[in-house]
């Protein structure tokens, strides 16, 4: 066995290990089953960072971040989505539940919406002793626990920033952790909405994993997006959760 094949089926075991441990707690409140895991690339640990490239599906995915800064619910992105009944992926921190319980609990109930977590304080966590990773990653699994009566394994690390320890110790928890390979660019505010939807769907190949911003972060998201549902489209895309991304292929397909 390869020591790469050898990585695979170690992050594989310990997820497996780990969804058994964890079936009770997730049970029937758990968001969306997926029997996901990081893969591995040049004998590194990688977040997920989309699915099979032998289909046409695709995943947005928006962050709700809150570090210091005033943050809301981008209203004009769910009317978005919903108007063109496109299934999304949000993934939310702890402080931004905090900030935001109505919307988080409103999220919830949105059967387009599908919720993972992104932390409690959005800290780089390659930076975090063991112990305060581990809390977190639980910390905001507890807070929407406790505000949706639902849990998730997707699990999305702040600024992307991950590495082999920060990922074994999160897929150890038993979550799954999502990257991205498309990258909209919207907190930047001098991306104008057409370049960015012109860059997003110039970009997406089959399998991606798109990040956007939902919590006020993306000045021109909502803008963009009708063009980039309709840019997708037109090009044969259908828009799938996260969940159901990972649910169309094994970790073998989702190498290049
Ligand atoms: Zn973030």
């Amino acid at each position: 066995m390869t020591r790469h094949a050898f990585h695979i089926r170690l992050v594989t075991f310990l997820v497996s290990l780990t969804v058994a441990l964890f079936a009770d707690g997730f049970g029937a409140s758990f968001v969306s089953p997926v029997s996901a895991r990081g893969s591995e690339k040049e004998g590194h640990l990688r977040c997920v960072e989309h699915g099979p490239r032998n289909a046409p599906a695709v995943a947005l995915t928006f962050d709700a971040c809150r570090i210091n800064e005033k943050t809301t619910l981008d209203r004009d992105i769910l009317r978005a989505l919903v108007e063109q009944h496109v299934p999304a992926t949000v993934f939310v921190t702890g402080r931004w539940m905090e900030a935001h319980p109505g919307e988080t609990r409103e999220l919830a109930a949105n059967t387009l919406i599908e919720l993972g977590t992104h932390s409690q304080t959005h800290p780089d966590m390659r930076k975090l002793e063991d112990n305060r990773l581990g809390k977190e990653v639980l910390e905001a699994d507890g807070l929407l626990r406790s505000l949706t009566g639902r849990r998730s394994r997707l699990f999305r690390f702040p600024y992307g920033y991950s590495d082999d320890r920060t990922i074994r110790a999160v897929t150890s928890l038993g979550f799954c952790p999502i990257g991205w390979d498309v990258v909209s660019g919207d907190p930047d505010p001098g991306v104008s909405a057409s370049t960015m939807a012109a860059h997003v769907i110039r970009s997406t190949r089959p399998g991606s994993i798109i990040i956007m911003h939902i919590n006020g972060r993306g000045k021109n998201t909502a803008k963009a997006l009708p063009a980039i549902i309709e840019g997708l489209r037109n090009k044969g895309y259908f828009f799938v959760s996260v969940s159901d991304l990972l649910a169309r292929g094994s970790v073998d397909e989702w190498r290049e």
